[in-house]
């Protein structure tokens, strides 16, 4: 069954008009469906419906309602991905498997030892159609939000005590990630993972003295991509 994302929130299940230009042209020129075809809409509420075609014209496709559907994807715990900007275009690749593993939240952090200082907004909209897709494709309801990069400092003060705040930290040699997880139970978790040159000392005391716990994801040096995508999965699955 073909899914599709509505860009805003469906108000009647019952009669649901499609005005999004890309969903029309996917629908109607790539997939070619036609009058009486059947469709999964989602919306940012969490809802998912099955629909059926009932009316298509170059602006607008109208569908109307033949199921709710209860299907839940979407994780037991809030992850939000304190990702900082890494070269090239691996944050591309992290937003589309971030997307599929069911992060809540992708926020791009600016820390010391970034060799990319700053976001390309020009990609921004990149980024959100790559979440978007993953979304659609993972079978998840609610695409991460991707927020504007901040500093290193500003991602700190966005964490609260309350949360679980995880900074991975190959130098770490006393906290497993996983032991974490285990003793702390399922709630929000704020996960900090560093650049390519890894996080300053200055910044794991920093992170200490605002009750971010610095935590290994074991003996190997993993990649920052890879460390981001495996520490993601270990808090998602554990
Ligand atoms: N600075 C390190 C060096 O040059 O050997 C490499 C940093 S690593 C490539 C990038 C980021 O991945 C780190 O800042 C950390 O967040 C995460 N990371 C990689 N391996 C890890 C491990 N074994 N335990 C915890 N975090 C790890």
């Amino acid at each position: 069954m073909f899914r599709f994302f509505f860009k805003s929130t469906i108000e009647d299940p019952q009669k649901i008009q499609i005005t999004d230009k890309e969903t029309i042209k996917k629908i109607t020129k790539v997939l070619r469906l036609n009058l009486g075809d059947l469709l999964n809409l989602f919306d940012n509420s969490g809802e998912e419906y099955e629909v059926r075609i009932q009316e298509i014209s170059g602006k607008k496709i109208i569908c109307s309602l033949v199921r709710r559907l209860d299907i839940n994807r979407e994780l037991d715990i809030e992850i939000n991905l304190y990702q900082s900007l890494l070269k090239k275009d691996k944050l591309e690749w992290l937003c589309q498997k971030a997307t599929e593993i069911g992060v809540r939240r992708i926020i791009p952090v600016i820390s010391e030892n970034c060799v990319v200082r700053e976001l390309n907004l020009n990609k921004a909209g990149r980024y959100k159609k790559i979440i978007e897709e993953a979304t659609i494709q993972s079978g998840g309801k609610m695409p991460p939000i991707f927020e504007p990069a901040v500093s290193f400092e500003q991602a700190i003060r966005k964490t609260s005590p309350r949360d679980i705040n995880l900074i991975c930290h190959e130098q770490e040699n006393e906290n497993a990630l996983r032991d974490q997880l285990e003793r702390t139970g399922r709630k929000k978790i704020n996960l900090f993972i560093g650049p390519e040159g890894g996080f300053s000392q200055f910044e794991i005391d920093l992170a200490r003295q605002n009750s971010l716990l610095p935590v290994s994801l074991g003996k190997r040096i993993l990649r920052a991509e890879t460390a981001a995508i495996v520490a993601c999965f270990l808090v998602a699955n554990t």
